[in-house]
This record gives C-alpha cells, sequence and structure tokens, in this order.
C-alpha cells in the first residue's frame, strides 16, 4: 500500500465553529463535504482532542465558514495552530452569530453553512458529525481555498511562479551565504529565503538569519528560535 495516495483526495479549507452555553470557538478543518441534496447534509470531521468537538458535542449545532484563497496564514495560524483552551478566537475575528446562536466567522470567508447535528460516527480518534443545514449564504465571489493551494502556495513550499525578483544586492547576499530553509517545530511551517514572508515585511532574499528576533512563525506565532534548519 502506498499511503500517498491518501494525498490525491481533494479537499478544501474551513472553519468549524461551534458554542457551548455562553462560550464560542473555531477550528480549521479540511475534511467537510455535502452529503445529500434533499434535505442539504454536510459531513465533517472533528478531532476528539479539540475544543470544538466537545462544543459540538454539547450544543449539537455548528457553522461552516469557507475560507477564501486570500487568506492570511496568521488567521488560519490562529484557528488552525492555537486552542480555544488557551484563548479566545474570536477576539479580534469578524463573525456574527447564527440562527442557533453558533458563532459564524465571516472574516476572510466566501461563504457559510449553518448546520444542526442529526447523527454522529464515532471513528477513533475522530467524530464524524452529520449536520442538516438549516442555513446558508454567499458573502462573495472570491475563490474557496483548496487544500492543495494551501500546501503549494500558501505554506510557500513551491511558490516559484511568485514574481520573484531578486536585486543585484540580494544575489551578492545569496551567493554569500546558503539560503537554506528553516522549518517551525510546531506547525511545520517552513521558512523559504527565496519567498521571504511578506506579509510580515520580510523581504524575498532574506536569509533566515537575517530575520529580526522579535519575527514570530506566521502560521502558529511561535518565535524565531522555535525553528530548525530544514534538512532537504
Ligand atoms: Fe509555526
Amino acid at each position: 500500500m502506498n499511503p500517498k495516495t491518501l494525498h490525491k483526495i481533494s479537499y478544501g479549507l474551513y472553519v468549524v465553529s461551534s458554542k457551548k452555553n455562553n462560550k464560542i470557538n473555531g477550528q480549521i478543518a479540511n475534511t467537510v463535504f455535502q452529503i445529500t441534496s434533499e434535505p442539504p447534509t454536510v459531513a465533517v470531521s472533528i478531532n476528539k482532542d479539540n475544543l470544538t468537538h466537545e462544543f459540538i458535542k454539547e450544543s449539537k449545532v455548528f457553522t461552516i465558514s469557507i475560507l477564501s484563497e486570500d487568506t492570511p496564514m496568521k488567521f488560519i495560524g490562529l484557528f488552525g495552530f492555537k486552542s480555544g483552551k488557551d484563548l479566545d478566537k474570536f477576539k479580534e475575528v469578524f463573525y456574527k452569530l447564527g440562527v442557533t446562536n453558533a458563532p459564524v466567522v465571516l472574516e476572510n470567508a466566501v461563504a457559510y453553512l449553518e448546520c444542526e447535528v442529526i447523527n454522529n460516527l464515532d471513528v477513533g480518534t475522530h467524530t464524524v458529525f452529520i449536520g442538516k443545514v438549516i442555513d446558508a449564504e454567499i458573502i462573495n465571489d472570491k475563490k474557496p481555498m483548496t487544500y492543495d493551494y494551501y500546501h503549494k502556495v500558501k505554506k510557500g513550499k513551491a511558490p516559484k511562479t511568485a514574481p520573484t525578483y531578486i536585486s543585484e544586492e540580494k544575489n551578492k547576499k545569496m551567493e554569500v551565504k546558503k539560503m537554506q530553509k528553516y522549518v517551525c517545530s510546531v506547525c511545520g511551517y517552513v521558512y523559504d529565503p527565496e519567498v521571504g514572508d511578506p506579509d510580515s515585511g520580510i523581504e524575498h532574499g532574506t536569509p533566515f538569519e537575517d530575520i529580526p528576533d522579535d519575527w514570530v512563525c506566521p502560521v502558529c506565532g511561535v518565535s524565531k528560535d522555535m525553528f530548525e534548519l530544514k534538512e532537504e
């Protein structure tokens, strides 16, 4: 069996949110899919260790925000690599409360769905929640992000298609220093000097060593010292 076969399955990127009493939480999920159209029914697979899992079990409602291709890594880091047990993810995020009072993330979303759990399936590490869609709206016409796009483009692993113009001065710098990639030991984000981290003002062509010490991982937010040299 070739386990990499599973990587050929296509997915999107979503924020799945729920509530428990007065508390709200949400997390990144890629396993969201429609099951039937009449009545409209979808499924999500959620890790049992996650706070959102506890909230969906309790309230039996959840919402799905379909993220756009231009969603910043920092936003994905907040919902994907931090736990609602440690911080309020909704503090600085644009959202509304849906018809069930579950939170609906509107920021970076192209559309959303709101669901009531009608069934669930225990699959070891995860629970698959089956939800009847009770509300759904399109927010804008932007392109939804695919999981493949997130890995290939957003993580900066293969953005060679980007206009990577490198100045003369930078070129010399590159010859002197080895442009090695560094990987975040927490979330797996790869810092590629050829790409830099433009969202944080780190220009392409900047070696890892030259990044200011107060720079943090754009995905999970840990400090620079949590990065390790990437073995090629
Ligand atoms: Fe990280």
